[in-house]
């Protein structure tokens, strides 16, 4: 650069940039940058605005997309004249944008993947593509723009361009990002496949789920669920409870769903509630099962909640406050030392809090309910449901159901003009939904998601105690599902 500057400053604070004329504006990772810096406003903008002196200046953001809707690059793409990268098939030389539905591995005859087989297909005329067939015709390649150019150029890659990335490592990057659930498969979706991953917030259908809705003895627990956590919603006449089961892979049974009369003010609504912690339910095989965890909503009566939680102890309960937005990695946080009244009397630091991010299990609930399942001669062949399968049992009624489906996710833009994603309710009571979110957050919190393989089967071998005759009798069809199967996959090149 002789004459010239090199700036560096991070989005967070592009006031740096402030004094100065800039006539090559590089920002790379925008969907990374906040929506905001401080008070100032977007940081892309702010950092433009140090362009405008120049006839001839040039401005280039770079990013691997985040999420639709809200995502700066993918706006800014929609923007431009939009290229993308053909390549000829060496075989027929049909021209093609390489996309992630070509690509196609074997199975073998366990049904077992075999990533090593993995090739790009043709999209005319179905040709296997090696990986070295695949690098030789991206060399051949060209970009075409798919809209008039205003001014503006854009250009989208996926991994499968990649002349260092085999598809092998990609289809083992891919299956061990679907075993992982939305958390990996949307840094799959992200940066393997660089398009903007679609928030499943659309509520299910309410009919559908009652017509498959399950028997089997009201207030017990199927074998398949290894233990019990709570949601508690508490509104101003009543406490409402549901209590869930979990197994392996968070298949989830609801159990029970019990309404407590009378408000937070109401000392005899809490000694209810303290009932419910000492009550049990009976697991298939005749062990009496407590709520392992009950995460209660401080949203309504925070000191009363406070209260209650302090005299029972924090190891049953943990109060829970839900917050907007997603948080897919830590969806809930704490516990953070909050200060109590007992009695008339402040305690410092005396109960204990924990956050929710509730659009997350939102989301994550609304996925599990409308995934696929095996069916009944499936599943008496011994099928497995697949991870995240809700089981709603036959006394759950209409009212319930349109409760749990009474949410759906939206892009919104604020006033700001920034888009932003946002659940609205559809119906106005919803109380089933925070249950559920509540009582996923304490399965969450109980650390159901963490727990190595070796505490699922050893919870398996409490519950089967005394009544288990055989090792195939606690979960018949459970042994189709290979338990390390994340672990066997996982690939070095998701780093
Ligand atoms: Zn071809």
């Amino acid at each position: 650069f002789p004459g010239g500057h090199l700036t560096i400053v991070g989005a967070n604070a592009p006031s740096g940039l402030a004094s100065r004329p800039i006539r090559l504006l590089l920002c790379d990772e925008v969907d990374r940058y906040p929506f905001s810096a401080g008070a100032e406003g977007d940081p892309v903008n702010l950092a433009r605005k140090r362009t405008v002196t120049f006839w001839n200046r040039k401005i280039v953001l770079v990013s691997t997309p985040t999420n639709k809707g809200t995502s700066r690059i993918e706006a800014a793409y929609q923007e431009s004249d939009q290229r993308r990268f053909w390549v000829p098939c060496p075989d027929c030389g049909a021209e093609q944008v390489l996309t992630w539905t070509q690509v196609r591995w074997s199975k073998g005859p366990e049904g077992d993947h075999r990533p090593e087989t993995a090739r790009y297909h043709c999209a005319e005329c179905d040709a296997a593509w090696r990986d070295e067939t695949r690098w030789a015709a991206v060399s051949k390649g060209h970009w075409v723009a798919e809209q008039p150019f205003a001014g503006v150029v854009g250009f989208h890659l996926n991994e499968i361009y990649s002349p260092w990335v085999r598809l092998e490592a990609m289809v083992r990057a891919f299956l061990s990002a679907r075993s992982g659930g939305d958390e990996t498969m949307k840094t799959f979706v992200n940066t393997s496949l660089g398009e903007t991953w679609v928030e499943t917030g659309e509520a299910p259908d309410w009919q559908r789920l009652y017509d498959r809705r399950e028997a089997w003895k009201p207030g017990t627990v199927p074998a398949g669920g290894l233990f019990l956590t709570a949601g508690a919603d508490v509104q101003k006449d009543r406490v409402e409870v549901d209590v869930w089961a979990w197994g392996r892979g968070l298949e989830s049974w609801l159990v029970d769903h019990v309404v407590i009369e009378g408000g937070p003010g109401d000392p005899t609504c809490w000694q209810r509630l303290t009932d419910l912690l000492g009550r049990s339910w009976t697991h298939a095989n005749g062990v009496p099962m407590n709520i392992a965890r009950l995460a209660i909503d401080t949203g309504y009566e925070t000191s009363a909640v406070y209260a209650w939680a302090r005299q029972v102890g924090f190891a049953q309960v943990a109060p829970v406050k839900g917050v907007d937005g997603f948080n897919r990695s830590a969806p809930v946080t704490g516990p953070t030392y909050v200060d109590a009244t007992v009695a008339g009397k402040r305690l410092r630091r005396g109960a204990r809090l924990w956050t929710v991010a509730t659009s997350t299990f939102k989301a994550e609930t609304y996925r599990f309910l409308r995934q696929e399942r095996p069916t009944a001669e499936e599943v008496d062949a011994g099928a497995a449901f697949p991870p995240g399968t809700i089981h709603l049992p036959g006394w759950t009624d209409s009212e319930w159901l349109k409760q749990l489906t009474a949410e759906q996710l939206v892009t919104v833009r604020t006033r700001r003009g920034f888009a932003k994603l946002e659940w609205q309710k559809l119906r106005e009571r919803n109380e089933a939904l925070d249950t559920r979110v509540y009582a996923r957050a304490a399965a969450w919190i109980a650390g159901a998601d963490r727990w190595s393989e070796a505490y699922w089967s050893d919870m398996e071998r409490q519950l089967a105690v005394p009544a288990r005759v055989d090792a195939a009798g606690i979960n018949p069809g459970r042994t189709a599902r290979p338990a390390s199967r994340r672990r066997a996959v996982r690939s070095n090149y998701m780093g």
